[in-house]
């Protein structure tokens, strides 16, 4: 990532300054509104603690009248349900062209709300969420039902529809992506949304339902309620007339969000959640080449990335090695403003965030780990920094180990051999992704097939694509995004079992 940006650098403009913010209104049936007893929240610059604009918040009578204006939009009959699977793919194309349009103001919008580096939302980000608007909006009129084998005078065959109001509920860390992940198989399989970003970075996600709007969409089909968790994100999980909730974030809140729908309308659920992925290097792999991957596979946007390579594990031949060149690789990165192109690590998304690594670390020294490098707050600036931060001398039983940190602290460990590590990587609630650097095939298969975990990176990390499934074995959730069996997610199979009168055959 580092590398593709900076050979691109100088074809990135840099970001828009003063940047006008021009939606910060719920939108509900393609139209922007006022929340109903006009309350509004406010949204900060993380880079410098700083309000940007207040936003309307959406409480529960707010996502009544999305969920409403969702359900009116999928009532049998109505222009959405009429529209034919190929005309759902075009508009999911149109709404991918106009967000290439405006790469630069959104790259800008995102990078000012959530703090993330600007070179990377326009060079990478974006792009991959058009990526992957448009590899859904091919498979609007691909995927259908087949015909079954059945006795004789019977024909059977399976129809694919849509789950109906589909409920979106999205963290702070990757906004635009984590719409657009959603929304592609959700609106290519027919369904309706209403979309709640998170508290914390709800421009972006504003400024998509105009394009959504001007892409041609009909009123209802997705709607955006910025708001609080508890009170809008509940409204959401908790509401009778939604059909099922896509959620990714935290695991608590996705415990929350099962129980919710047990205790409701038992509407589907999918649950992205936390990681603490295990990063394995093999004495024999390539040793600078796996310092810089194992260093982008935890700084990446600060740290804060559920499939973050947190824990390190290193091959006793190279540990004092590694652990050298990693804090060396830690204490070279240009620390800054988001918004700079030469800026490497940018900002925590908030004050409360940032305590809480700090914490983590506090905590992690009186269990008797040693901080290498970082582990405190960068000084003399308002906005949200910790620096780089290597911690060493860790154990299985250190809450540093169990618990996901979500922020730029590597954690290196050091191992002897497969079994010995594959049984340490494999110690966690979490398994959402993993990763091993090694030269040796049978190493790499060894680990790639006995880590519990729905991605294993071999000699790479961060490798995504629009084909390809990313979900969460254990505590890290159940469902997949991205690739052909996102689909499934979205799409109810109905079986249709027909009698035949046909005397004489
Ligand atoms: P969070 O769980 O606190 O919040 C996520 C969303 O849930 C927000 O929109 C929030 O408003 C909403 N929410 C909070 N309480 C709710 C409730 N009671 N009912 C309904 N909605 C509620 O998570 P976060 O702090 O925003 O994000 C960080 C977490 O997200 C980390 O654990 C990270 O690993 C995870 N994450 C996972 C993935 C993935 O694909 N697996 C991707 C990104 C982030």
């Amino acid at each position: 990532r580092v590398l593709l940006i900076i050979t691109i650098m100088d074809k990135i403009p840099p970001a828009i300054p003063n940047l006008e913010i021009k939606y910060t209104k719920l939108f509900i049936n393609n139209e922007f509104v006022d929340s109903k007893d006009g309350s509004t929240f406010p949204t900060e610059n993380p880079a410098t603690g700083k309000e940007i604009c207040r936003v309307s918040e959406a409480k529960a009578a707010d996502i009544d009248a999305a969920v409403a204006a969702a359900r009116k939009a999928f009532q049998p009959g109505s222009p959405w349900r009429k529209t034919e699977p190929k005309q759902r793919g075009i508009l999911l194309n149109k709404l991918a062209d106009l967000m290439q349009r405006d790469l630069h103001y959104l790259a800008s919008l995102e990078s000012l709300d959530a703090g993330k580096l600007y070179s990377s939302c326009y060079a990478l980000e974006i792009q991959a969420c058009i990526d992957v608007i448009r590899y859904f909006a091919g498979w609007a009129d691909k995927d259908h039902g087949s015909t079954l084998p059945m006795d004789d005078g019977f024909f059977a065959y399976t129809r694919h529809e849509p789950v109906g109001v589909c409920g979106g509920i999205i963290p702070w860390n990757f906004p635009l992506t984590m719409f657009s992940w959603k929304l592609a198989p959700c609106i290519a399989m027919g369904n309706v949304l209403v979309m709640k970003p998170a508290e914390l970075t709800p421009l972006t996600a504003l400024y998509l339902g105009s394009l959504i709007k001007e892409a041609g969409f009909p009123p209802g089909v997705v709607n955006v309620v910025p708001g609080y968790g508890k009170t809008a994100g509940s409204a959401l999980s908790r509401h009778m007339d939604v059909d099922k909730i896509a959620f990714t974030g935290s695991a608590l809140v996705g415990r929350q969000i099962q129980k919710d729908s047990a205790e409701t309308n038992l509407k589907r659920v999918t649950l992205e959640l936390g990681g603490k992925s295990p990063n394995i290097v093999f004495a024999d792999a390539n040793l600078d080449y796996a310092v810089e991957m194992a260093h982008i596979a935890v700084f990446s946007n600060s740290g804060q990335i559920c499939c973050a390579g947190t824990r390190t594990y290193v091959q006793e031949d190279i540990y004092d090695t590694f652990v050298k060149k990693s804090v060396e690789r830690a204490k070279k990165g240009n620390i800054g403003s988001p918004s700079s192109l030469t800026t490497e690590y940018g900002p925590q998304i908030s004050k409360l965030q940032k305590d809480k690594i700090l914490k983590y670390l506090e905590g992690g020294v009186k269990e008797g780990c040693k901080i290498e490098c970082g582990g405190v707050q960068v000084e003399g600036n308002n906005g949200h920094y910790i620096q780089p931060t290597v911690i060493t001398g860790l154990t299985d039983e250190m809450t540093v180990t169990k618990e996901e940190i979500f922020g730029p602290v590597q954690q290196i460990y050091k191992f002897k051999d497969v079994s010995e590590v594959l049984k340490k990587a494999n110690n966690t609630r979490y398994g959402l992704a993993a990763a091993v650097f090694t030269n040796d095939l049978n190493k790499a298969m060894t680990i790639s097939n006995g880590v519990e975990a729905g991605t294993v990176w071999v000699n790479c990390y961060y490798k995504m694509g629009p084909t390809l499934p990313f979900g969460g074995y254990k505590e890290s959730g159940f469902g997949r995004e991205l690739g052909q069996y996102a689909l499934h997610e979205y799409t109810e199979v109905k079986t249709v079992a027909m009698k035949i009168n046909a005397p004489g055959l």
